[in-house]
């Protein structure tokens, strides 16, 4: 019997909603890639990106006989060029492959770490006693800098999965920082959003704010020092950051943040130093796996939480069914089963290496079922909802006990996420961040590239029953949540979004959107979305408030609108997304609009 895939849905509902513009790979005459198309349909290959220069990368290194993971690594290392305020070598992230020929899925923990001279108490003030706040202190500020993961995951992954070398998956990157890219407008909002950080460091704004203003929309932009950082990297391979010179003003510009006389930014030093770079480990790991109505849905386990809170929602979720209820009532199970997973990821979840983090628990079944019977189906219950009991259970409603647990709200739309596919069927999905758009603000001078302020992941007051408190050598909880799906063990879908803590109910909500109730993946992605993270208020988009906010706020929802002093587009995540049909047709789904739109691209378009 022929496997049933992803339910199919009709081209002609895609086309009447306006999301049929099909890409074919952009002509090679002009060697920039500008034009966004958010669906491309075909075969021998697919990369969905936010960014065409980045796309067409990936696409090239297929056409040219690279595999999905050397495809993936070039993507990403033109994301650092293009989308340098979300993603580079300065960050870190999640590295989730599918592999065809032995049809395993495997994780790379490329996440940043805290160095090994952090104090607990390195997020309060000295001067005041008082935590930092997240803004003006930590936000641009040395202590906030993880050491970065995201080359130790290019290099692992092409260690074990690649068939080229760093060198020539970095070519493509190198060429796009060398010859420039046309800034468009996300780019030019995201640096004015930044631009009074930026100026407070030289390196900054000598490259992001030349002539003390944003690059204008349709100009090109170079990015010399990077290509060289790069070319460098192309010939030392890890010891060309990890050690040597760049190791060291790494370092350096952490410990002495190279703020410019007159700025009254705080910036807060750091203790990150060469001995930490050496240092740094990625680290290998089992997926997090649940299956939700007949998928294999595979995430990534912590130190991220996107793989435990998508895979216990899922669970609560399938309790229920979804396809069969109207919106809203669907709409209300998504919110309050998101509230108790997110409940559950406050109390237990943190870096394993540091704190006893219940993994199999949270994505078992069976606690699932029994988180399922907090859910009234008529009526929202009050938030902040209390964890479960990761002790005792057994599918049984409990009578509730713990305390709930009160969560910071975060969902500027930073990091970035691509998917990619090959002829052979090995599939990569791969989030990677430098955390805040802009990250720490601090470009390490001359090279190029901003460096990460991932540590502000951590809880900022110690806690000893944190799991997600600060501690030397620890990785922050991350909610990146690289995603792939298998049913009967062959790749159906490879998705993941940004977004901060909204990363995890964008991924969520696309699923659900696709799975139960019918529509494509291309609908999923584009549909109004809404983020319940067990607060007061669901985070909403100003056109999910006005579709569903009556019918929601009837079961007793509170809706607000999305959108942060960081983040002002009231927008929620940015999913970039393949598909595999049964009969291995490939779509490529990028998002429509939000952030300017992503890019889509096959290598053999069919429509
Ligand atoms: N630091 C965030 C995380 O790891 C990602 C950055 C963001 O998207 O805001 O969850």
């Amino acid at each position: 019997m022929p496997r049933a895939r992803l339910r199919p849905v009709a081209c002609a509902a895609a086309l009447a909603l306006g999301l049929g513009a099909f890409s074919a790979v952009p002509a090679s005459a002009d060697p920039r890639h500008t034009e966004k198309v958010p669906t491309a349909i075909g075969t021998g290959g697919a990369v969905s990106s936010v960014d065409p220069e980045a796309t067409a990368a990936g696409i090239e290194v297929l056409r040219k006989g690279g595999n999905a993971v050397d495809a993936a690594v070039a993507t990403a290392a033109a994301l650092g060029v293009t989308e340098p305020y979300s993603a580079g070598i300065g960050g870190g992230g999640y590295f989730l492959y599918y592999d065809a020929q032995s049809g395993k899925v495997s994780t790379i923990d490329g996440r940043e770490t805290a160095p090994a001279g952090m104090a607990n108490g390195a997020f309060i003030d000295p001067e005041t006693g008082e935590p930092y706040n997240f803004t003006p202190e930590l936000v641009s500020s040395g202590v906030a800098v993880g050491v970065p993961g995201t080359l130790a995951t290019w290099q692992r992954a092409l260690d074990n999965w690649g068939s080229q070398n760093l060198k020539q998956v970095l070519r493509p990157a190198t060429k796009i920082a060398s010859r420039g890219f046309a800034i468009d407008e996300t780019f030019r909002e995201q640096t004015l959003d930044n631009k009074e950080r930026f100026a407070a460091f030289p390196a900054t704004s000598e490259l992001f704010l030349p002539g003390g203003d944003a690059p204008q929309v349709g100009t090109i932009f170079r990015n010399p020092d990077l290509a060289d950082t790069y070319r460098m990297l192309a010939k030392q391979g890890l010891d060309g950051f990890y050690a040597g010179d760049l190791a060291a003003e790494i370092a350096h510009t952490v410990q002495e943040p190279p703020k410019s006389a007159d700025t009254g930014l705080p910036v807060p030093a750091g203790q990150l130093s060469t001995a930490d770079l050496a240092g740094y480990e990625v680290v290998e790991q089992e997926p997090t796996q649940v299956d939700y109505r007949g998928y294999d849905v595979f995430g990534m386990a912590p130190s991220s939480s996107g793989g435990t809170t998508i895979g216990e929602s899922l669970n609560i979720l399938g309790q229920f069914d979804v396809a069969a209820m109207d919106e809203a009532e669907a709409l209300h199970h998504y919110f309050e089963a998101t509230a108790l997973a997110y409940a559950d990821r406050g109390k237990f979840v943190g870096d394993p290496a540091f704190a006893d983090v219940p993994t199999r628990t949270l994505t078992d079944k069976l606690f699932g079922a029994e988180r399922a019977c907090a859910i009234n189906p008529g009526q929202a219950a009050a938030k902040p909802v209390a964890p479960g009991d990761i002790e005792n259970y057994d599918g049984q409603c409990p009578a509730a006990t713990s305390e709930p647990v009160e969560e910071r709200d975060t969902e500027n739309i930073s990091t970035t996420h691509l998917s990619v596919v090959d002829r052979w069927g090995n599939v990569v999905s791969y989030t990677l961040t430098i955390e805040q758009t802009g990250g720490s603000g601090m470009v390490v001078p001359g090279r190029g590239f901003l460096l990460n302020n991932e540590l502000t992941d951590f809880s900022t007051v110690y806690d000893p029953q944190d799991p997600n408190r600060i501690e030397p050598g620890k990785r922050p909880r991350s909610s990146m949540a690289p995603t792939i799906v298998l049913q009967d063990g062959e790749p159906v879908l490879a998705i993941g979004s940004p977004g901060g803590s909204t990363i995890i109910t964008t991924v969520l909500q696309t699923l659900v959107n696709r799975i139960d109730l019918g529509m494509s993946i291309s609908e999923a992605i584009a549909a109004p979305r809404a983020s319940q993270r067990n607060t007061a208020a669901v985070t909403a988009e100003p056109e999910f408030i006005e579709t569903y906010g009556p019918a929601l706020e009837a079961f007793g929802h509170k809706l607000t609108p999305a959108g942060d002093s960081f983040t002002p587009q009231a927008e929620i995540g940015a999913v970039e997304a393949v598909e595999i049909a049964a009969d291995g047709t490939l779509t490529a789904a990028a998002e429509p609009t939000r952030r300017g739109g992503g890019s889509a691209m096959v290598l053999e378009p069919t429509e």
